[in-house]
């Protein structure tokens, strides 16, 4: 018998990697949905980032029929109320466009102290079963918004994120700590629990 297969709901060629990776040992054999076709992008207009895990991961595994994973995540800013939260790609209105979010993040800060900057990066995972059952693992980093951006490595609010054990930005720490810690990391150890069972 073949080993069994998990969708990941998702176009980012590392993110899939990652989660191969992570998930060696438990006999599960990891495709990305564009290994599986041509298949129109799932619309994210949740007001939840469990929202648009669950639409993501159900809409998948209803159409490939197959167990799917999907995550949703996004940074959310005490002081603005949890701002950008789901809209976190999009902020400044252009999806992806990251100098752009982050110049209008700090715009919106503008004057507020640095003890008043706290922010969370928040991740929500769906792991989706095609007969409608659908379970999920969340990961939450905090952090501080800084005043100007720091360090190169990373994407989007990375080089604004400060994690104040480090004194550095995700953009200062690179990839090797900020897995480690992330919302990300923290939301996929809870998942290879939960997919160490299926
Ligand atoms: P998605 O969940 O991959 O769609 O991410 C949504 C958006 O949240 C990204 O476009 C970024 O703006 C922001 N975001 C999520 N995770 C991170 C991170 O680890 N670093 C920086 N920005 C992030």
């Amino acid at each position: 018998m073949g080993a069994k297969r998990l969708v990941i709901a998702s176009g980012n060629r590392n993110k899939i990697e990652e989660i191969r990776d992570l998930t060696k040992g438990l006999g599960l054999e990891v495709v990305g949905i564009h290994d599986l076709g041509d298949f129109p992008p799932v619309i994210e207009d949740g007001a939840t980032f469990r929202d648009n895990a669950r639409k993501k991961a159900l809409e998948t595994a209803r159409l490939v029929q197959e167990l799917v994973l999907a995550d949703d995540s996004g940074l959310e800013v005490d002081a603005l109320g949890g701002a950008p939260g789901v809209y976190s790609a999009r902020y400044a209105g252009v999806d992806g466009d990251d100098e752009a979010n982050n110049r209008l993040l700090l715009h919106k800060l503008e004057g507020i102290p640095l003890e008043q900057r706290g922010a969370q990066f928040r991740c929500v995972m769906a792991l989706a079963a095609p007969t409608g059952e659908v379970e999920y693992s969340e990961g939450i980093c905090r952090g501080i918004i800084t005043f100007e951006p720091r360090g190169n490595s990373g994407f989007g609010y990375d080089p604004l994120f400060l994690v104040p054990e480090y004194g550095k930005t995700f953009a200062e720490l690179g990839p090797e700590i900020k897995n480690t810690i992330s919302h990300r990391s923290m939301a996929m150890a809870g998942m290879l629990k939960l997919l160490s069972r299926v």
